[in-house]
């Protein structure tokens, strides 16, 4: 190491005294002996250090006459002071380097360091420094201390507990950590992981849910570079809850602590179910119920969504309870429960409100008839017998039913509606169910008694498909018909269709009847091509039900190929309000629809709310104006500009126009100068059965006559 020496110029003097003076302001107790052991140098400090009188130290006092004081003291331990001294000097006449702590009596430690003194490589004696190191003792035991305090701390600490650094290490954790989260030994093999390792560990486990455990890892640290304050709680797929707090410290460390909280959730959920259910059945009770309807009134009134409430009593419970004792009347009661609980959906609610009085309250149902089904399914599981204690006892409920919005707009209105029907139904001779409206009452009976009616109606073979020609607006000639649905009832007759097929398509009977629909169109549209009928375009309506249902392609294609089905010659009809509901899906389907050759038509424009433009999206041919704007065309001049923007927007998109419901000669020439392609209605041909319709086809065609012939219908514009 280069180290300065004194100006040699100075006068030896002088040097000495600048050194001397060096060596006094050192903090260190400094002593230099000869190689003859005698003292040469030495500082004002080593005098204190060793507590040697001031008259005792000079230059040339023997290393042993020296170390005589502290031996005296009883410095080196008990024992003759001569022999320490003796085996004290013949240590140091070995000159070897040493280095040790001491502590004197005074309570001061020093760290004793000695090193030869070489000069020219020649040994000329020996440097010793004293440094007192008792402070730094002094607080290295006392951080000792705390630290053996915050580690007893942690590990007594009833919870887990981590310590990150700022960038993210773990710089301290406890066995109750390793243990809450199930933390292998592995992992804490190479010292303590990061916390990126144990993030990873966890996602790979699925302890953070399913989901790419790179992705939830990278977002995790992310969060947790934030070093945001943080309490929540974590489920882990055990059921152990568990709550985790996090806290930034000033050092730029993170400390987190885990407490397990399980078992004071579990109890927690006890006691809330026990305030919201019914002791004996375990069903939602009346707070519980209160709760419920209040929700569901906000949100029907939110949505314009119709529930009901359903309110049961069960009619011979007081006689068995007055006859066979409670405990039979309490077993039969949680019986009741468990039936009622399977007879309803997930979603549906079911309550004792005490007694043998239950109430189910059945959300998002728009038709009475789904309404009273489910009352129908409740009458009939309620009413088959039970066995409690071995005796079978009957005990069918009587049910009222009321509905939001239409009997009332408050839960309290709404149950005593019920309640009061519930008594109607009582009166009606017990084992029914009644609505608290006459007309609801009504309604729901007569739906019911059309859907039983309409379940017989494919196997009675009561379907007919009728067929309403189309013509070109220029000059009357024929060119397709629109395949119509009708029901002939044995007994009832004819049944309008706009009566049964929105029950169809509630009750997805829609799916097989329009199977049917098609195989018999297509068939018919092969009989009339065989029979010199053509060119015919065959129009076919096809519901939203319909459309959701992939197996159409199938159908189609099998139709397609059976019949020999041109391109053009096949039509679907769908609604706006069709395409509409699930526009994407129903984008994709019409395009599969049409690669198959068959053309597509929007039904009833014009009842929807969407604008041509929306429907640009979907891959259509046609448009077909509804009945209600041509109906009163001639004098509505509101009509007349809505058909004829209509005709023009349609053109513009490449879409031709059918307008439907034309019932005179006036509405023809008005269309056709509005420029409309084809047209439907009763001045041409009402919906005919194929064989009435035959003849009027072959004369519209102008094909020879089959039979009569009536007369093709004059085109009034060119006579
Ligand atoms: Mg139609």
């Amino acid at each position: 190491m280069p180290h300065q020496t004194p100006d040699p110029s100075l006068p030896a003097e002088l040097q000495i005294a600048y050194l001397g003076g060096v060596l006094d302001h050192l903090p260190q107790g400094i002593s230099v002996f000869d190689a003859e052991l005698k003292l040469l140098y030495w500082n004002a400090h080593f005098l204190e250090v060793l507590d040697l009188p001031a008259d005792a130290v000079h230059a040339g006092v023997p290393f042993e006459d020296l170390i005589m004081f502290p031996a005296s003291r009883g410095e080196y331990g008990p024992g003759d002071p001569v022999e320490h001294v003796q085996a004290r000097k013949a240590l140091a006449l070995r000159f070897e380097a040493h280095r040790f702590e001491r502590t004197r009596p005074n309570g001061r430690t020093h760290l004793v360091s000695g090193e030869p003194l070489l000069i020219d490589g020649q040994l000329a004696g020996f440097i010793t420094t004293y440094t007192d190191i008792t402070d730094r003792k002094r607080m290295e035991e006392a951080l000792q201390i705390s630290h053996a305090r915050l580690r007893s701390i942690i590990d007594n600490i009833p919870g887990g507990v981590t310590l990150f650094d700022d960038n993210l290490q773990l710089l301290a954790c406890n066995d109750m950590l390793r243990r809450l989260l199930d933390f292998p030994d592995a992992l804490f093999a190479n010292g303590l992981p990061s916390l990126e390792t144990l993030f990873r560990f966890n996602a790979e486990r699925g302890e953070y849910g399913p989901g790419d455990p790179e992705i939830i890892v990278r977002d995790l640290l992310a969060r947790a570079r934030q070093r945001i304050p943080h309490i929540f709680e974590r489920v882990r797929p055990d059921g152990t809850v568990l709550l985790i707090q996090g806290q930034a410290l000033q050092d730029g460390s993170f400390v987190t602590v885990y407490t397990d909280i399980t078992e004071l959730r579990r109890a927690e959920e006890r006691l809330n179910h026990l305030a919201h259910h019914d002791p004996l059945t375990g069903l939602a009770n009346r707070l519980t119920l209160d709760e419920h309807m209040r929700m569901r009134v906000a949100e029907g009134t939110r949505d314009q969504r119709r529930f009901a409430v359903l309110f049961l009593d069960l009619d011979r419970f007081k006689t068995i309870n007055d006859s066979l004792g409670h405990q039979m009347g309490d077993a039969l009661l949680v019986m009741v429960g468990r039936r009622l609980h399977a007879a309803v959906r997930q979603t549906d609610l079911v309550a004792r409100l005490g007694g043998d009085e239950f109430v189910v309250v059945l959300s998002a149902v728009e038709q009475e008839a789904s309404i009273a089904h489910v009352a129908a399914k409740i009458l009939t599981a309620l009413s088959a017998p039970y066995v409690v204690n071995g005796e079978v006892l009957h005990a069918p409920p009587s049910i009222g039913i009321s509905v939001f919005p239409d009997d009332a707009q408050d839960a309290v209105s709404l149950l005593r509606n019920a309640d009061t029907a519930m008594y109607h139904a009582k009166a009606q001779g017990r084992a029914n169910y009644q609505f608290y409206s006459e007309e609801l009452n009504r309604s729901a009976m007569a739906r019911l008694d059309l859907e039983r009616k309409l379940r017989n109606a494919a196997a009675g073979g009561e379907f007919e498909l009728w067929y309403q020609p189309q013509y070109r607006a220029c000059d009357g000639q024929a060119i397709g018909v629109e395949a119509l649905l009708r029901w002939r009832h044995p007994q009832d007759g004819l049944i309008p269709p706009d009566r049964f097929i929105p029950i169809c398509e509630d009750n997805g009977m829609i799916l097989d009847i329009g199977r049917w629909v098609m195989e018999k169109a297509c068939a018919q549209l092969a009989s009339w091509r065989n029979a010199g009928l053509a060119p015919l375009r065959m129009a076919i309506n096809v519901s939203a039900r319909q459309l959701r249902d992939t197996r159409i392609i199938d159908l189609l294609r099998a139709q397609i190929e059976r019949h020999g089905i041109g391109p053009g010659e096949l039509e679907f009809e769908v609604t706006e309000s069709s395409v509409m509901e699930r526009p994407d899906e129903a984008a994709f389907i019409l395009g599969r629809i049409k690669a198959l050759g068959v053309s597509l038509a929007i039904d009833d424009f014009g009842t929807g709310h969407s604008s041509l433009a929306y429907l640009k999206r979907f891959p259509l041919d046609r448009l077909k104006i509804d009945r209600s704007f041509v109906s009163d065309i001639e004098h509505d001049c509101n009509d007349a500009a809505i058909v004829s923007a209509a005709i023009s927007l349609a053109h513009g998109l490449g879409l031709e126009v059918v307008a439907e419901g034309v019932e005179s000669a006036v509405q023809w020439a008005q269309l056709k100068a509005l420029g409309c392609d084809e047209l439907q209605g009763y001045h041409f041909s009402r919906p005919l059965p194929a064989e009435q319709l035959e003849p009027l086809l072959r004369a519209a065609l102008n094909l020879p006559a089959a039979g009569a012939t009536p007369a093709a219908p004059q085109d009034p514009a060119c006579p």
